[in-house]
């Protein structure tokens, strides 16, 4: 049942791989998420019991985006209207001018970014709106009250810096176990980088970095919320990358995992 003060929640698939820096082709991956998730293979509950053919939930179909900042403003027209998001990439430069977007609607933002990397350069390649700088530029800017970062393998000094610089809280893949999972005490909004995951499980992704997170280990995380998920993306699939749909199949059941935790969270 819908009361007046539940949101609807729109899915949203950006197709935009301009600020990949090794490989392109996430921005063929929102179809083949829809896809799996639509699959006769799977059905429609999540883990939590709630299903997402629930009516909240409306599809809004796949935008082909020229100029990265083309985001916020689609975004922002779907927050204006009373509605969350949950955007699937597309490479990881689109949660930069989604969280600008947010931070016009939300006051306090805190962000779960599960990640092999901390995407914090301050620019990479001469761009400072690449995929591997979205969270420098979101915590630059303060568009969240608190970065927690989870998986992350690939720290350099100069990111490590910029951790500190910015307050950011990185829970390293060495030292990883979920009762290390800070609690939340604001609305949340949740970044997934499928490359976070172990390549094992998701082959699909411009970057392998063997040694991360377990499918299990990342659900988990998601269903422990016990705050108000106010927005996700789901970010990097490289469908070229990908054997036998299996990241796909994973993109897709954490897009479903997400959608119900979403609606659980809401008021
Ligand atoms: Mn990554
Ligand atoms: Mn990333």
């Amino acid at each position: 049942m819908k009361t007046n003060d539940q949101k609807n929640i729109s899915l949203l698939g950006f197709l935009f791989d301009k600020k990949s820096s090794f490989l392109k082709g996430s921005a063929e991956a929102p179809p083949l998420i829809r896809e799996s998730l639509s699959s006769y293979a799977v059905n429609s509950f999540a883990e939590n019991g709630i299903d997402i053919r629930d009516k909240r939930i409306i599809d809004r179909g796949d935008f082909a985006i020229k100029d990265l900042f083309e985001i916020e403003k689609i975004v922002s027209g779907f927050l204006e209207a009373g509605e969350k998001v949950l955007s699937l990439g597309g490479d990881h430069s689109i949660s930069y001018p989604v969280i600008k977007a947010y931070h016009k609607y939300y006051s306090s933002i805190e962000i779960i970014h599960i990640d092999a990397h901390p995407d914090l350069y301050d620019e990479l390649d001469g761009d400072k709106f690449s995929h591997a700088c979205p969270f420098a530029r979101i915590m630059e800017e303060k568009l969240a009250v608190r970065l927690v970062q989870i998986g992350i393998r690939t720290l350099n000094p100069h990111q490590r810096e910029q951790a500190e610089r910015f307050g950011s809280e990185i829970i390293e893949m060495k030292n990883f176990s979920s009762d290390k999972i800070p609690s939340f005490k604001t609305p949340v909004y949740i970044s997934i980088d499928l490359d976070g995951i172990d390549p094992a499980f998701a082959p699909g992704v411009s970057h392998h970095e063997p040694g991360g997170l377990t499918s299990r280990e990342v659900i988990n995380i998601i269903g422990n919320i016990d705050v108000p998920v106010i927005g996700a993306d789901i970010v990097e699939f490289n469908p070229a990358r990908d054997t036998n749909g299996i990241t796909a199949a994973l993109a897709a059941k954490l897009t479903k995992e997400i959608l119900s935790k979403m609606i659980i969270t809401d008021k």
